[in-house]
C-alpha cells in the first residue's frame, strides 16, 4: 500500500498513471502532478473511465526544487517517478533528497543548453543517496529500462561472458503524420542529430550523425528494415557492468521520410538549440520546431503498427559460441485500446510502473544510485510478462 507522486503528464506519464491504477493493492494512492495542470485533469478523467480509480492531481514547476519539496512534504508520498523531461532530473533529486524520498526516472539527465546525455550527474549524488538512506533508479524506460533488464537475465541465466551487445530498436508503425517524433520532439530530435557512439576494445568509438547503418530482418512478420547506429544512453552504463563485453552498439530504424525532414529541418537551422533574436526577442529554434509538431500523446488514435525492441547478445556459454536474441514485440492499436496511448509512451511508461512496483514491494531496494542491471532481473522480467510487454528469446 503506497502513495506515488508522478511528475509529468505527457505521452509517457499518461501510461505510467494508467498502469498503476491497475495495480490498487502496490499504488493504492496516485499523484499526479505537471505543469500544465488541464493535462493532469484530462489523463486522471480517463483512469476514472477506465478503471474507477481516482487520481490527484497538482500544478508544479518541477524546475523549482522548493516546490516539490513543499509538494512532498504536504502530500507525503513513498516514491516520486520523473516521467517530465531529462532536464529536471537533477532537481528533482535534489527534492528527494532533502525530503527522503526514493525517486526513479526513465532518461538521464542532459543540461538544456548542452545536447549531451551522461550518467556522470546523476551517478555524483550515489554518496548523497546513501546517507540519507534514500534509492533513485535510473531508466526504467524500455531503452533504457529493460533493454538493461535483458542484458542482466541473458548475463545471469543464458551466458559466462557476453563479448558482443546490440540493442536494436524498431518502430514499425506509421502515424500518417507527414513528420512527427514519438516521444518529446525536442529531447527525440537532440539525441538523433548527436554524434554516433559505441563502444569497442575498451573505448568508444564515435561516428558521424547517422552515417553507419545495416539491415536487420525483424520477426514475427515485421520484416526487413533499415538501422541505423546511435548513441544511446544505457551503453554508458551497460560497458560497466557487463564483465568481458568487447562491443556494445545501438541502433534505431528510421524512414526515409523522416531522415529527409530531419536534414532539412537541419539544413535550415530548426534544430538549432542556442537562442537566436527573433521580432526584438530571443527563441530557440527547436523549441519553436517543438510547438509546432504534434504532441506525442496526440499519436495514440493515429498510430497503427508494431514496435520491435531487442537485444542481441553473442558471447559463451560453458566453453561453446552462443547467439542469442530477445525482444519484445508490441501493438500501437492495442495499446491504444488499453491505455488510450500509441506504443512508444506505452513501452517506456509499462517498465516505469514495474520498476517502481519492485522498489516499493521491497524487490529492488537499496540506498545509493543505480542502473537497471545492477538488481536481480527474474521477478522484472516476469512483471513484463503480467503488465503488457511480453518477451521472447530465439537460440540463433
Ligand atoms: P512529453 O513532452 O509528452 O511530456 C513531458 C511532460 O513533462 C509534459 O507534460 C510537460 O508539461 C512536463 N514538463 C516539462 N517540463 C516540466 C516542468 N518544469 N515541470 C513540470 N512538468 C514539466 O514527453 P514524453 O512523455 O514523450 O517523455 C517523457 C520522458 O520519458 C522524457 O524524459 C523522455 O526522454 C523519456 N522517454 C524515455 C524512453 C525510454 O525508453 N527510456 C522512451 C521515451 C521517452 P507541459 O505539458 O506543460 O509541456
Amino acid at each position: 500500500m503506497s502513495h506515488v507522486l508522478i511528475i509529468g503528464a505527457g505521452g509517457v506519464g499518461s501510461v505510467v498513471v494508467h498502469k498503476c491504477a491497475q495495480i490498487p493493492e502496490v499504488f493504492s494512492k496516485i499523484t499526479l502532478a505537471s505543469r500544465t495542470v488541464s493535462k493532469c485533469e484530462a489523463i486522471a478523467a480517463s483512469v476514472k473511465e477506465r478503471t474507477g480509480v481516482q487520481v490527484a492531481v497538482e500544478r508544479l514547476d518541477a524546475d523549482k526544487v522548493a516546490d516539490t519539496v513543499a509538494l512532498i512534504k504536504r502530500i507525503k508520498p513513498d516514491l516520486l517517478l520523473n516521467v517530465a523531461l531529462p532536464y529536471q532530473d537533477l532537481a528533482l533529486m535534489d527534492a528527494c533528497l532533502e525530503t527522503g524520498v526514493d525517486y526513479l526516472d526513465t532518461a538521464n539527465y542532459e543540461p538544456p543548453d548542452v545536447a549531451k546525455f551522461e550518467y556522470k550527474w546523476q551517478w555524483a549524488y550515489k554518496e548523497r543517496f546513501e546517507k540519507a538512506n534514500i534509492m533513485a533508479l535510473l531508466g526504467s524506460g524500455f531503452d533504457p529500462g529493460v533493454t538493461n533488464v535483458y542484458c542482466a537475465w541473458a548475463q545471469k541465466h543464458h551466458f559466462d561472458e557476453i563479448h558482443q551487445l546490440d540493442i536494436i530498436d524498431c518502430n514499425a508503425g506509421d502515424h500518417g503524420q507527414h513528420f512527427a517524433t514519438n516521444f518529446n520532439p525536442e529531447i527525440n530530435i537532440r539525441e538523433i542529430t548527436q554524434r554516433g557512439r559505441y563502444w569497442e576494445h575498451g573505448e568508444w568509438v564515435e561516428t558521424d550523425p547517422l552515417s553507419w547503418s545495416m539491415t536487420y530482418d525483424f520477426p514475427e512478420g515485421i520484416g526487413p528494415k533499415k538501422c541505423y547506429l546511435m548513441y544511446h544512453e544505457e551503453l554508458e552504463s551497460l560497458v560497466q557492468n557487463l564483465k568481458g563485453l568487447k562491443r556494445a552498439r545501438f541502433w534505431m530504424t528510421f524512414s526515409e521520410n523522416y531522415l529527409t525532414h530531419l536534414r532539412v529541418l537541419e539544413n535550415v537551422g530548426m534544430t538549432r538549440i542556442d537562442p537566436v533574436k527573433y521580432q526584438g526577442g530571443e527563441i530557440v529554434p527547436i523549441q519553436f520546431l517543438k510547438a509546432v509538431l504534434p504532441e506525442p500523446a496526440s499519436l495514440g488514435p493515429l498510430t497503427r503498427g508494431r514496435t520491435c525492441i531487442g537485444c542481441v547478445f553473442s558471447g559463451v556459454k560453458d566453453g561453446k559460441a552462443k547467439r542469442m536474441y530477445i525482444y519484445n514485440i508490441c501493438s500501437h492499436e492495442e495499446a491504444y485500446r488499453e491505455v488510450g496511448s500509441q506504443a512508444i509512451s506505452y513501452t517506456t511508461g509499462v517498465p516505469a510502473m514495474i520498476g517502481a512496483k519492485m522498489m516499493l514491494q521491497g524487490r529492488w531496494q537499496r540506498a545509493g544510485v543505480w542502473n537497471m542491471e545492477e538488481f536481480d532481473p527474474d521477478p522484472f522480467m516476469a512483471d513484463l510478462n503480467a503488465h503488457g510487454l511480453p518477451w521472447t528469446v530465439v537460440e540463433l
